[in-house]
């Protein structure tokens, strides 16, 4: 009997971690970081790292501060996604990855990018499809005072926003 063929778009894993696995999506080929625990909020995933420092943003890179930009390291990190509704955030001053609500596994792990970056090296289009999207994703400058203050920032941000809102 011959089967019917169905083509699936089913993930492949890309590399396996402690505490996560980079998958990738087989028709756009785009990778995404997949959690492989359970966590609770509050939870640390990971310590993580500065892989290389650098004076100006790139599109894998996390802000620490107005000139210091990190890639990250572990560098399976560089595949978490944003989301305008986050499970994680990177804390730049702990160096922990923490998360934000209750995370299962096979959860997808994504972060919202202006909780680091002030202002993006590369603008996008965000399709998380979450009732709150913001659509376009360039950075905290960027984005109203009052949604971002419903995020989880960094101090940096935090504080770069309180000196634009006293300015
Ligand atoms: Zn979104």
């Amino acid at each position: 009997m011959i089967q019917p063929v169905t083509i699936k778009n089913k993930p492949s894993v890309f590399s396996s971690h402690e505490f996560a696995a980079v998958v990738v999506n087989s028709l756009s080929g785009e990778k995404s970081l997949v959690s492989l625990s359970n966590f609770k909020m509050g939870d640390v995933l990971t310590v993580f790292f500065a892989g290389n420092t650098f004076y100006v943003p790139n599109y894998l890179t996390i802000q620490i501060d107005t000139n210091t930009h990190i890639s990250l390291s572990p560098e399976f990190l560089q595949y978490t996604n944003h989301s305008c509704n986050p499970n994680v955030f990177f804390d730049t001053n702990s160096m922990q990855l923490i998360a934000l609500k209750e995370i299962s596994a096979k959860d997808q792990l994504c972060f919202f990018y202006p909780s680091t970056e002030l202002d993006m090296a590369q603008p996008f289009e965000c399709r998380c499809g979450s009732n709150n999207c913001l659509h376009t994703i360039r950075g905290a400058l960027h984005v109203p005072i009052d949604l971002l203050l419903k995020y989880k920032l960094t101090d940096f941000v935090q504080r770069e926003i309180g000196k634009k809102s006293i300015s």
